[in-house]
């Protein structure tokens, strides 16, 4: 299945991470938190053609990893996908709203001028703040709304300004989640855990979790497992179809799903 939003490096035995998701199979969007992650995050995945490395700088440690901004320079043309990046307008960072803002829009407009990427985006409490970002800059690729938990009317916004999203286990629980998920397109749509940040019953989830979302979609979509599963792979054909990277590195892989 397709889990497009997972910390790989952060679970407590990060290779045994990896090493479980590619053997599942599991087409895997491992975001990074800081920019320095990225050297050692290629390394992990080596072999796995299944995972791709997102390139990020996580809102809540702005603050302390604005210098690290330069390395977007110089990793950027090796990935399609920029994450996680985004805005948390938690009350326990409300100081560092100036740096979080300054943060995401030099990444948003790296990415247009690196011809645009695919974004994992974080909008914790800033989902108007992540919107009238996006909206005031063009050409920075497509911006996947990860953990979407704004209001309906935010969310009638987001699919306006042509935003995607992947949604979780976690998530696609609470009632909530449920009723965003159900307003969601369905070509629009895509499947993250989060791991090793979300939970289910006090575990970590990890990238096979995805299925318990794929099993969520299917209740609301009201189709069967295999016809969910088919929307979604075609999804995430679709959705790295539309970003082609324009100063291809030595390691970048290709192939049919999840180029
Ligand atoms: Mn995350």
């Amino acid at each position: 299945m397709i889990d497009f939003h997972c910390h790989l490096d952060l679970y407590r035995y990060p290779s045994l991470a990896v090493e479980d998701a590619d053997k599942a199979g599991i087409h895997v969007l491992f975001v990074t938190t800081l920019p320095k992650a990225w050297p050692e995050a290629q390394k992990m995945i080596v072999g796995c053609p299944n995972i791709r490395v997102a390139l990020g700088l996580h809102p809540e440690i702005a603050h302390e990893r604005e210098s690290e901004l330069s390395l977007f320079e110089k990793y950027g043309n090796q990935t399609k996908y920029f994450g996680e990046i985004g805005l948390d307008g938690s009350p326990q960072l409300r100081n560092f709203q100036d740096v979080q803002a300054r943060v995401f829009h030099t990444v948003l407009r790296l990415a247009a001028e690196m011809g645009g990427k695919i974004l994992s985006i974080h909008s914790r409490r800033a989902t108007e703040q992540v919107l009238d970002s996006l909206a005031s800059h063009s050409d920075f690729g497509v911006p996947v709304l990860h953990w979407f938990s704004g209001s309906q009317r935010q969310l009638r916004r987001a699919i306006e300004q042509g935003c995607w999203f992947s949604c979780g286990p976690a998530m696609l629980r609470s009632a909530k989640g449920k009723a965003i998920a159900k307003m969601i397109p369905r070509e629009r749509m895509l499947t993250e855990t989060d791991g090793p940040f979300a939970f289910v019953e006090s575990r970590p989830l990890q990238p096979a979790d995805s299925w318990s979302a794929v099993e969520s979609l299917s209740n609301i979509w009201d189709v069967d497992l295999q016809e969910s599963v088919s929307i979604l792979l075609h999804n995430l054909k679709d959705l790295t179809a539309k970003v082609q990277l324009h100063a291809p590195a030595a390691n970048v892989r290709s192939e049919k799903i999840f180029g």
